[in-house]
């Protein structure tokens, strides 16, 4: 275990709770469980007293469309699942809406497909509106956009997508709440010798394997993709949890030591997020900044246009785009908030002078200070 993973939830800075259609809906298939939503809202509710910022991944727009456009039961077509999603997702989010107005949280809804989370300059908007929302308090409500994702390019479970988002936004926590209490050995159900894994420091081959098939119905969970997610969201800084959430008051439950499995953290959030900028990408242009600016990096601040001598390259916003040093060495690299055309009329400029420059009111920063990595 590394010593900066996280060890409860409630010292989580930034919470993603992950729910499966089963905990969300009643015994009556697609009937939304309000009880269990307020139930849950109430604990979000002491969490975001501790100063945590939360997010939710919610499953069920399926679910809930189901009944809603009286599909037969069984497996549905691929048009099917995208209509009941349709007219599921209104239902289950105002029923999040409802659970979190009795605490006067706010509260916003956003639909992501893969590209959202995986394309660079797509990443970098659907994050920016996350921490927006989240800085203004509100608790982000996350559900993949079934009505637009085709077969190939879905991310297919809640529990990847919400590894995506972790790894996206730099949470330092995931809790997978479904209906089992966490890892075993081999499948409970039938094999009686199962035995529970509490804590996952690293996840092997034999862990992988403990994972068996995936689970039938609404969700297209199981625990094979928990791990694939666990896998994803621990490498990106954030720790794991896989906890049964069926009773009411799951989360409180789980902070008060409820037994759950803890699969911990690999890195820190910043450290994994400045890894896969420094690593996974190629440089599109060339920023050459001047003294003043080179020390402002050097001490941890963000790169203002102000600090821009020239720019070569062709480039969109959220490319990533190498620093150089007047005498042209390199600095570092990262991911530019504005396109080589617009970074070049408010070069050298003054971040209040953005607006009249572009004719709107873009980022403030050139490149921000987490989007950048100095080479070490
Ligand atoms: N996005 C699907 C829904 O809202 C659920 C996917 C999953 O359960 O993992 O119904």
């Amino acid at each position: 275990m590394t010593g900066d993973s996280l060890e409860s939830l409630s010292s989580a800075k930034r919470l993603i709770i992950k729910i499966g259609s089963a905990l969300l809906t009643t015994d009556k298939a697609g009937e939304l469980n309000h009880a269990w939503l307020a139930a849950l809202a109430d604990d979000i509710a002491k969490f975001k007293q501790n100063d945590a910022e939360v997010i939710i991944v919610s499953s069920g727009a399926v679910a809930v469309g189901r009944q809603a456009l009286a599909l037969a039961d069984g497996p549905l077509r691929l048009e099917e699942k995208q209509a009941a999603a349709a007219a599921g997702q209104i239902g289950l989010f105002h029923a999040w809406q409802e659970a979190f107005a009795r605490h006067e949280m706010r509260t916003a809804q956003i639909l992501l497909t893969p590209s959202d989370t995986e394309e660079r300059r797509r990443h970098l908007n659907a994050r920016n509106t996350i921490e927006t929302l989240l800085s203004l308090g509100a608790v982000p409500v996350i559900n993949e956009n079934d009505t637009v994702a085709t077969e190939e390019i879905r991310f297919g479970d809640n529990d990847r997508l919400a590894a995506r988002v972790a790894q996206m936004i730099g949470a330092d926590g995931l809790v997978l709440l479904s209906d089992i209490d966490g890892l075993y050995s081999a499948d409970p159900s039938d094999d009686k010798s199962a035995e529970f894994i509490p804590d996952v420091t690293e996840i092997t081959a034999d862990i992988e394997a403990m994972a068996g098939e995936a689970a039938p119905g609404n969700s297209s969970g199981g625990m094979v993709t928990k791990i694939e997610a666990a896998k994803i969201a621990t490498r990106a800084g954030c720790a794991v949890v896989i906890a049964d959430g069926k009773e009411h008051h799951s989360l409180a439950a789980i902070d008060g030591g409820k037994r759950c499995t803890w699969f911990h953290a690999t890195a820190t959030p910043s450290t994994a997020r400045k890894r896969w900028i420094a690593g996974a990408l190629t440089p599109s242009g060339v920023l050459t900044i001047d003294d003043g600016a080179v020390k402002a990096l050097s001490s941890g601040k963000s790169l203002l246009p102000a600090g821009v001598v020239s720019i070569s390259g062709n480039f969109e916003r959220g490319d990533a785009v190498v620093i150089e040093t007047s005498e042209k060495d390199r600095l570092g690299c990262g991911l530019i908030a504005y396109s080589s055309k617009d970074a070049k009329l408010i070069a050298g400029h003054k971040t209040g002078e953005i607006e009249a420059l572009l004719g709107y009111r873009g980022r403030d920063e050139m490149m921000h200070r987490d989007d950048l990595v100095i080479d070490g």
